[in-house]
């Protein structure tokens, strides 16, 4: 069994086939799968499909591409969301400033009101960062000084350094199909030598980033084994013992999923 830990099912990629795709995911023993919620008014339509499915869970939160949509979200608003059943974390937020689609302040602010909310909850919170190591790096821990909190850096491809700071603060870190691509032997050595063994976790974020041997196509869930494959070549784990770690870490994060 490996759990989906990002999967962005509810646009255009899948209008035609998703359950299609949800039962080759199952098939290939990838099951449950967490449907990330990255635009605030996205939510009614992600959370309409994680409603469909018992093995689908979903989440609440904007990504920073689009945290000038409403940068004056409070944490109260985004706690008052995530009373839906579904729901199990907030995310994705973080810091983008490789594409910066919106301004630096208004990503702060943004990512500020989650982590607010996940530290009232206690749910965990899902960071992307890209290009923002350092300045991530120093608002977790100034935040984690404010009041304890959970979160995983999703996705992750950043440095060496916040992987440390991270993983100091508690942090997790997830695995996508940037693992096996040919160039990426900076990305495995972060997963090999300071990712803790007991805080990684695997995803696709399909429909983007499929791995080898798909690289260039629609990614989806059920090619979730070969994240996992590399994964365990990466850290000298057999492949069941990665299953076994991964679906663990995952289910101690995100600890109200119910399997
Ligand atoms: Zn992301």
């Amino acid at each position: 069994m490996l759990i989906d830990s990002h999967i962005n099912i509810h646009g255009e990629d899948y209008a035609e086939d998703l359950d299609a795709v949800l039962d080759r995911a199952r098939a290939a023993g990838v099951s449950p799968m967490i449907a990330i919620c990255c635009r605030l008014s996205d939510f009614a339509a992600v959370s309409a499909i994680a409603e469909r499915h018992d093995d689908l869970y979903c989440t609440i939160g904007a990504h920073p591409h689009h945290a000038k949509d409403r940068p004056d979200i409070t944490p109260e608003a985004l706690i008052e969301i995530a009373q839906h059943p579904k729901v199990i974390a907030f995310g994705e937020t973080g810091l983008d400033l490789y594409y910066n689609h919106s301004p630096l302040e208004e990503q702060l602010s943004s990512l500020k009101a989650h982590i607010e909310a996940a530290r009232r909850m206690d749910y965990p919170l899902i960071l992307h960062c890209r290009d923002a190591d350092e300045i991530m790096a120093d608002l977790l821990e100034e935040e984690m000084g404010k009041g304890a909190f959970r979160f995983l850096l999703h996705c992750y491809t950043g440095g060496p350094e916040l992987a440390r700071r991270a993983a100091q603060l508690g942090g997790y870190f997830s695995a996508s199909g940037i693992i096996t691509f040919k160039k990426a032997d900076d990305v495995r050595e972060v997963f090999r030598t300071i990712v803790p063994d007991d805080r990684v976790i695997v995803e696709t974020d399909c429909p983007y980033l499929a791995p080898m041997p798909y690289r260039g196509r629609r990614n989806e869930p059920s090619y979730l084994p070969h994240v996992a494959e590399k994964l365990a070549e990466v850290k000298g784990w057999r492949i069941e013992e990665t299953h076994q770690k991964t679906t663990e870490a995952c289910l101690r994060l995100f600890n109200t999923i119910k399997v």
